[in-house]
C-alpha cells in the first residue's frame, strides 16, 4: 500500500486492463483505464503538467488566477490541481456541454464562464484569450502547450511499455482533442518502440485530420476560423473544429501511420457494450476509440499487442446522449421482478398505522410537547434531517421566506430515550397517517408534503398566512417542481 504526500502524487499509473469478450480471439486488446486518475481523466495529468511547468518558469506567481478554455475534463483536472495547490481558477466552456461537467467544476470552486455553443471551440478560446489579457491571468494554452504532450512521452508512455514487459507492441490507438496524448504517446513510442503501429481516431462526420486539408491559419499562425470539414459530433473531448497546433506537429512528424473515422452510434454502442460485457464503466470518446481499436484488431497479426485509451468515465455523461435510452422508471421486466413477491410494492397499501393500543401508552410528555408546539408556533414541520419530502417542503417554505420551526425527529436532540420516536408516534393517532413530514399551519393540520403543496396551490396557505400577518413572498410556480426528480411520477 502506497501512502501519498497529495493528491496530485495520484495521478498517472493507471491499469493497462485486458478485453476477454469483446475482443478477437487471435489478438490481445488492451485498454488503458484513464479513469483511475483522482478527477476521472487523463487530462489529471496535463492540468498538473501545464501548472507544474508554469510554476518553474515562474509564469504561474503564487496566488495568481488561472485561465482555460475546456469542455470540461481538463477544466475538472486543473480545478483539482488549483484547490490542492491554492490558484483561483476560471474556466471558459461553451454552454453545449454536459452540465454534470459545470457542476463538478463548480464543487471544486472554479468559476465558470459560459459561452454561446454557435461560437464552437474557437468561442471559448477566444473569451479566455480576452480574460486572460484583460486580467492579467495565466492562460493554460492546453491546444499548444508543450508540457501537454511532454507529460505523455514522460508518463504515459513508460508506463505502457512497463506494462508490456518487453512483449511487442502493434499499436497503439487514440483519438485527439487537444492532441497532446496523441501526439506524446506517439512521439515517445516512436523512439522507444518503433515498430507500433500509431493510429488516430475521428468522429466520421468531421474527418478533419482524414480530410488532408490543412488548418486556415492567420499571420501568427493561430487558427482562423474553423476547419473546413468541422461538423458538430457527438464525441465530447474530441476533435475541436481546428486543427491544434499539438495535433499538426503529430501529423507533421510522421507520428500517425492511419486514421480510423468512428460513426457517432458505434461509440455509444461501444461504450455500452464495454459496460455490460467486460465491467468497464467509460464516457462516449472511449467507446468510440475502441470502436476504432476493434477495427485495427480485426485486420492485425497473430499474437498482436494492441493498445486503446480510454480517456474518461461515463459518470460525465448521465445527461448526454449515451444514457438517452437508459430509464428512469422500472420496464416491464423490472416490474415482474417487483410483483413476484408479496411485500414492499407500488400496487400494494403501505404500512399500517400503528395499532391503537400502542399508541395509548405513550408518554404524555410527548403528546404534550405535540399539542403545546403546534398550538404556540404559526408554521411548524414535523420532519425527519434527510427526507426527500421534508427536503421538498423546505424548498417551498425557502421560495416563500416563511420563517418554520423544524422539528427533526431523529436529530440527535431528539434521539435520547426514544423521544423523537414517541412524539412521531403521537403525530401518527393525532393526524392518521404514519407518514412524515407533518406540517400545521396556525394550529391546524395541513399534512404531509403533497398535502402542503396542493395548500400552496389553492391558495390556502397564502390566505392562513395572511390571517397570521406573517409576511411571504409569493411562488408563481408548480411546487411540485420542488420535488426530487425520481418522486415526481409517484407524487403528482
Ligand atoms: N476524450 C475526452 C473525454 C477528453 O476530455 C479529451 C481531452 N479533451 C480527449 C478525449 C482527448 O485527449 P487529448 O486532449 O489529449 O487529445
Amino acid at each position: 500500500m502506497a501512502r501519498y504526500d497529495n493528491i496530485l502524487d495520484t495521478i498517472g499509473n493507471t491499469p493497462l486492463v485486458r478485453l476477454n469478450r469483446m475482443a478477437p480471439d487471435h489478438v490481445n486488446l488492451y485498454v488503458k483505464v484513464e479513469s483511475f486518475n483522482p478527477m476521472a481523466s487523463v487530462k489529471d495529468r496535463m492540468a498538473r503538467a501545464i501548472i507544474e511547468d508554469a510554476e518553474r518558469s515562474g509564469a504561474l506567481q503564487p496566488g495568481q488566477t488561472v485561465i482555460e478554455a475546456t469542455s470540461g475534463n481538463t477544466g475538472i483536472g486543473l480545478a483539482m490541481v488549483c484547490a490542492q495547490k491554492g490558484y483561483p481558477l476560471v474556466v471558459t466552456m461553451a454552454e453545449n456541454f454536459s452540465v454534470e461537467r459545470r457542476k463538478m467544476l463548480r464543487f471544486l470552486g472554479a468559476r465558470v464562464v459560459l459561452t454561446p455553443a454557435s461560437e464552437k471551440g474557437t468561442g471559448m478560446l477566444k473569451k479566455a484569450e480576452e480574460l486572460a489579457a484583460e486580467h492579467g491571468w495565466f492562460l493554460c494554452r492546453q491546444f499548444d502547450n508543450p508540457a501537454n504532450a511532454r507529460v505523455h512521452r514522460e508518463t504515459t508512455v513508460p508506463e505502457i511499455l512497463d506494462d508490456m514487459n518487453g512483449e511487442p507492441l502493434y499499436a497503439f490507438v487514440t483519438g485527439f482533442g487537444t492532441g497532446g496524448t496523441l501526439n506524446g504517446v506517439a512521439s515517445g513510442l516512436r523512439e522507444h518502440s518503433p515498430e507500433t503501429r500509431i493510429i488516430a481516431a475521428e468522429p466520421d462526420n468531421a474527418q478533419v485530420l482524414g480530410s488532408g486539408v490543412p488548418q486556415p491559419r492567420d499571420s501568427a499562425g493561430n487558427p482562423q476560423g474553423s476547419h473546413p470539414n468541422f461538423k458538430p459530433h457527438l464525441m465530447q473531448g474530441w476533435s475541436p473544429d481546428f486543427i491544434s497546433s499539438l495535433t499538426e506537429a503529430a501529423v507533421e512528424g510522421d507520428l500517425i501511420d492511419a486514421m480510423q473515422p468512428v460513426p457517432g452510434d458505434a461509440a455509444m454502442a461501444t461504450s455500452r457494450r464495454l459496460a455490460r460485457e467486460e465491467g468497464i464503466f467509460v464516457g462516449t470518446s472511449s467507446g468510440a476509440t475502441l470502436h476504432a481499436a476493434l477495427q485495427v484488431a480485426a485486420e492485425a497479426p497473430a499474437g498482436a499487442n494492441i493498445v486503446c485509451m480510454l480517456p474518461d468515465t461515463a459518470e460525465r455523461y448521465l445527461s448526454t446522449p449515451l444514457f438517452a435510452d437508459i430509464g428512469e422508471d422500472m420496464d416491464e421486466e423490472e416490474l415482474s421482478i417487483s410483483q413476484s413477491t408479496a411485500g414492499f410494492r407500488f400496487d400494494r397499501a403501505g404500512a399500517p398505522a400503528p395499532a391503537a393500543a400502542q399508541s395509548r401508552q405513550l408518554h404524555e410528555d410527548a403528546a404534550r410537547f405535540v399539542d403545546e408546539t403546534v398550538a404556540s408556533t404559526p408554521v411548524v414541520m414535523f420532519a425527519l434531517e434527510w427526507c426527500e419530502f421534508c427536503w421538498s417542503a423546505r424548498n417551498l417554505f425557502a421560495a416563500m421566506g416563511i420563517d418554520y420551526e423544524s422539528v427533526d425527529l431523529d436529530s440527535v436532540a431528539y434521539q435520547a430515550g426514544e423521544r423523537g420516536n414517541k412524539i412521531r408516534a403521537v403525530l401518527a393517532e393525532r393526524t392518521g397517517s404514519p407518514t412524515i413530514p407533518q406540517v400545521f399551519v396556525n394550529g391546524e393540520l395541513v399534512g404531509g408534503c403533497t398535502e402542503l403543496f396542493d395548500f400552496q396551490r389553492s391558495g390556502g396557505l397564502a390566505d392562513a398566512l395572511d390571517r397570521m400577518g406573517i409576511e411571504f413572498t409569493p411562488f408563481d410556480r408548480d411546487p411540485y417542481s420542488l420535488l426530487p426528480k425520481w418522486l415526481h411520477s409517484r407524487a403528482s
